[in-house]
């Protein structure tokens, strides 16, 4: 099918246009973005569309047309683990609550919950997520059957044994063949952290990340306890394992709270990517990450939720607002973070952590389209004023009303289009796994 949003208030992020254009159309042809411009329904290919009947027109009149956000660190099953952690700290909640749990854990129960999460993003305007776990293939099938945009990995540690630390990356390899036709998933190593590898293995996942092209993706410095283990182990402080084993390699740095001024430094020529997770790090107590220091240093920062067990939900627009207000508060600073700023985190800084900046995380033509339609005529968005500082304050996912994935409406209208999917099903199923297993 073709879509043609009209008359929209466009905020792009394309660089080489405008921040906010109104009354913009924009045209998708299948997957595709295919023209942005005025009134293209005098266009000749438009009318032809029409003519032929292949074509659905959404009227965005006076809504934000905007690209669908990027959530670059969530673990997507962890939806059903949502408030199990108040008054736990990182470790103990993990060690503790967590495992125990996860061990319970079946295929059905990781699809289940997997569909959970997807039906959160749609309903939030979250078209992209990154994720680290276990199971994947059965998240890798729920994803299919929403038609959200994923990036996964098997998890990589060597904590429990040498064979199961290899054995992780035979899995990812076959994963990324059997799925090599879907353009919705790719793939990362997911290096869970320092603490549950040991250098050489670190040394490896990184070797098979250049091998395979693929990005890491790991957990870094999320809290005191976490450096001080790493510190004990690997006899290094995690900025030194860091910059001596990650070069010229793309790194997704989750967390990264406990970094200080040298260590930004020290990485700033690195392909570094910063998945900040403000939420998640102040419910568990962690702290607060300085990516005002990241972003004078042009560290590209990108947002992400962390599992719902310790960030709540998947609403990214909360994310946004959590990000700016602290960085101003902590630093004493108001010019700090300008909502811009704020935005790209949430859009195009996604794409480039996740190496699929050519792709989304702005709406262009020629780029794919994952994009959302955000209704503004709510109270606490009136009068106008500033739309983009609207957009990180005053929004919250509930306000987005239609969410398109790869050119596929997923939710138009507040109302869920998924085929075979009940809503009240995967809530009942949830309900139930998480009952058995704890
Ligand atoms: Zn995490």
């Amino acid at each position: 099918m073709n879509i043609l949003i009209k008359n929209a208030n466009l905020v792009s992020m394309d660089s080489k246009r405008e921040k906010i254009e109104k009354g913009i159309d924009i045209l998708i042809e299948y997957d595709i973005i295919k023209k942005i411009g005025i009134n293209l329904e005098e266009n000749s290919e438009v009318k032809t569309l029409k003519e032929n009947s292949c074509l659905e027109i959404i009227d965005a009149t006076n809504k934000v047309v905007m690209p669908g956000l990027i959530n670059t660190h969530a673990h997507i099953p962890m939806s059903i683990f949502r408030e199990t952690v108040d008054g736990y700290n990182m470790q103990d909640w993990l060690t503790k609550k967590i495992w125990p749990m996860e061990d319970r854990l079946t295929k059905e129960d990781i699809y289940n919950a997997s569909l959970l999460t997807f039906i959160e993003m749609i309903k939030n305007g979250c078209t992209t997520i990154n994720d680290m776990y276990f199971m994947a293939d059965e998240i890798i099938k729920a994803m299919q059957k929403t038609g959200v945009r994923i990036q996964t990995a098997r998890a990589l540690m060597n904590m429990v044994s040498e064979e199961d630390g290899e054995a992780r990356f035979k899995e990812i390899l076959e994963l990324k063949n059997k799925y090599k036709d879907e353009s919705k998933v790719s793939f990362n190593a997911g290096i869970h952290g320092l603490y549950t590898s040991t250098e050489s293995y670190i040394k490896k996942c990184v070797q098979f990340a250049k091998e395979n092209n693929i990005p890491v993706h790991m957990h870094y410095c999320e809290n005191a306890k976490e450096v001080e283990d790493v510190i004990n182990s690997y006899n290094q402080k995690p900025i030194d394992i860091l910059v001596n084993n990650f070069k010229d390699v793309p790194v997704i740095l989750a967390h990264a709270v406990k970094m200080s001024k040298e260590d930004i430094e020290r990485i700033k020529n690195y392909n570094i990517s910063i998945a900040h997770c403000p939420i998640s790090n102040l419910k568990l107590g962690c702290g607060i990450a300085n990516i005002a220091e990241m972003l004078e240093n042009n560290i590209n920062v990108s947002l992400g939720t962390d599992g719902q067990g310790s960030g709540c939900n998947l609403d990214m627009f909360e994310v946004m607002k959590f990000a700016a207000l602290l960085q101003k508060g902590v630093k004493e600073k108001s010019d700090i973070l300008n909502s811009y700023g704020v935005l790209k985190m949430a859009t195009i800084n996604g794409a480039k952590a996740l190496g699929l900046q050519e792709q989304i995380g702005s709406l262009e033509e020629g780029k794919h389209a994952d994009i959302i339609i955000v209704n503004m005529n709510r109270v606490k968005a009136i009068p106008e004023n500033d739309l983009i500082s609207q957009i990180v304050y005053n929004t919250n996912g509930e306000d987005v009303e239609t969410t398109i994935v790869d050119g596929k409406i997923l939710m138009e209208d507040y109302k869920l289009k998924l085929d075979g999917i009940q809503e009240e099903k995967v809530y009942e199923e949830c309900e139930k796994i998480i009952k058995r297993i704890s």
